[in-house]
């Protein structure tokens, strides 16, 4: 399970994430829909440690952290238990997709390489890239270097996968197959929490869509009833703006 209480992070004394409240059952797919500048994206890096947030608590798995006395080994914990997915893939471009999702199980988990290495050679296997093991990131389609950077989460077994709109910088031939594979994950009831501008999804495989707005979540829910019958005058006004 993870639960975020109270979550604050300012960015030069202004609030960008304003006593955010979230509980995420395991196997559970939230998806975090809302305007431009919200707080989103800071969201998903604070619950990893990209940004420090400046108060809250968080409970990850096994893991509780009060985010102001958070030491060096809680922040590595943290990571090890959300396991980031990128809009530009941030892929290294000098390692094969094998090596890609291998990484981080060699540096992360101090796996030998072998053994990581097999474990890669599953995953590729379950992305439908088994093929392209030995390619580099930029002989892969946009799609492909996407469906790598969902493996290399994939490998990490962490709590959760924070997806920060992994469709937005694909080129629209390559969404699909995206899209595909993190259903596919959702039907592994895989715990996830995505942003996404991608409604479909949100409808077809969210079991809770959030609505963020200048840093608070405004309003959440099913998307079925989030989508056909929102409570609150913003998230009405979003949704006519994106539907
Ligand atoms: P988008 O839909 O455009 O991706 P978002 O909801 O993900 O937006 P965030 O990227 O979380 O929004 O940004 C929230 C606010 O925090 C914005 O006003 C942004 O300018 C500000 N912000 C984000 N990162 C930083 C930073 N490193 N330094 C200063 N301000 C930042
Ligand atoms: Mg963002």
């Amino acid at each position: 399970m993870i639960e975020i209480a109270n979550l604050v992070k300012r960015f030069d004394g202004t609030p960008v994430l304003d006593g955010i409240d979230l509980t995420i059952e395991r196997g559970e797919i939230i998806v975090v829909i809302g305007p431009s500048g919200t707080g989103k994206s800071t969201l998903l890096r604070c619950l990893n440690f990209l940004e420090r947030p400046d108060a809250g608590k968080l409970t990850l798995g096994d893991l509780q952290i009060d985010v102001t006395r958070a030491s060096r080994a809680d922040i590595l914990a943290a990571r090890r238990r959300t396991a980031f997915v990128f809009q530009n893939y941030a892929l290294f471009a000098n390692k094969t997709a094998l090596e890609n999702i291998a990484e981080g199980l060699i540096v992360v988990n101090r796996w030998p390489k072998a053994k990581a290495h097999a474990r890669a050679r599953e995953i590729l296997e379950r992305i439908g890239l088994a093929d392209k093991a030995d390619a580099y990131p930029a002989s892969l389609s946009g799609g492909q270097q996407q469906r790598v950077g969902i493996g290399r989460a994939m490998a990490a077994q962490a709590e959760v996968i924070l997806f920060d709109e992994p469709t937005s910088s694909l080129d629209p031939e390559w969404v699909e197959e995206v899209l595909a594979l993190m259903k596919q994950l959702a039907t592994e009831r895989q715990t996830m929490l995505v942003v996404t501008h991608e409604m479909g999804f949100a409808q077809d495989v969210a079991d809770r869509v959030v609505f963020m707005e200048g840093g608070h979540i405004v309003e959440q829910g099913p998307p079925s009833r989030l989508f056909n019958a929102p409570e609150d005058p913003r998230t009405r006004d979003f949704l006519r703006k994106v539907l």
